[in-house]
């Protein structure tokens, strides 16, 4: 009994945090109305927690559905997530250790996914998490030249998983791009300094070639940035909140 009471508060929190990094992705300027997030189920591996296909902005509790890793969507609910949640899906298959998945338009990452070899890597500490550079995925290699550049099924999103193969970020050629984390806050911490890496790497290559973080310094840095993360979701969650307050009211006034 005790032990079924911790699951529900677990379920709760998941779904809660959830809701939140939907907020703060919108109001760190990294997802519009499109774009989306998930965290893996705290008690089923092999289930998701995703919104259903709302704008981020939007979202609130009732609005999180819970899907397998075919993309079905869990339970007798009719309403549908994300054209593109093969993202999740399949990359929660492929990575045990990925714990939640971002999916973005980044708009100061979409550039370096269309110039070839010139890679996305980690100018500063904050950024570390990029390693040696991030990866692109190209979804000409398997699907050919007259898609619409969506995750539109299961085939695309294990295509796309592949290409992330070990890194934290991905980019996805004409698109934008997925950033995963171990747990959401890790995942929604990355994704934003994915976007101000971006755009800091941008104005330095203006002004000559850059000194990244080596591999070493990258694998350093992110240790200790892992104890850092609460700090940054505090402050993002605080400016996140009226949004959130404000649709809570307005859900239990419906
Ligand atoms: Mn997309």
């Amino acid at each position: 009994m005790i032990q079924d009471s911790r699951a529900v508060d677990e379920l709760k929190h998941a779904r809660t945090d959830l809701v939140v990094a939907n907020h703060i992705l919108f109001s760190t300027g990294v997802v519009d109305g499109f774009g989306h997030v998930s965290v893996r189920h705290p008690l089923r591996p092999d289930r998701l927690l995703i919104a259903r296909s709302v704008a981020p902005a939007l979202v609130k509790l009732d609005d999180i559905l819970e899907l397998d890793l075919t993309g079905a969507t869990v339970s007798h609910d009719d309403r549908g997530s994300y054209l593109e949640r093969f993202i999740h899906t399949e990359v929660y298959a492929l990575r045990p250790d990925v714990g939640a998945v971002v999916h973005s338009h980044s708009p100061s990452v979409v550039p370096f996914g269309v110039v070839g070899d010139s890679l996305l890597r980690p100018l500063y500490h904050m950024a570390s998490f990029l390693g040696a550079g991030a990866p692109v995925f190209e979804i000409r290699d398997v699907a050919g030249d007259a898609t619409d550049l969506l995750i539109r099924n299961r085939e695309l999103g294990a295509a796309l998983a592949r290409s992330l193969g070990k890194a934290d970020v991905v980019l996805m050629r004409g698109h934008g791009c997925t950033v995963v984390g171990p747990d959401l806050r890790t995942a929604v911490f990355q994704t934003v300094y994915t976007e101000v890496n971006a755009k800091m790497q941008v104005h330095a290559q203006a002004l000559g070639p850059p000194t990244f973080l080596s591999v070493g310094e990258a694998a350093a840095t992110n240790a200790t940035n892992a104890s850092q993360v609460g700090r940054a979701w505090a402050l993002w969650k605080a400016q996140a909140e009226p949004l959130c307050a404000a649709l809570q009211a307005e859900a239990a006034g419906d």
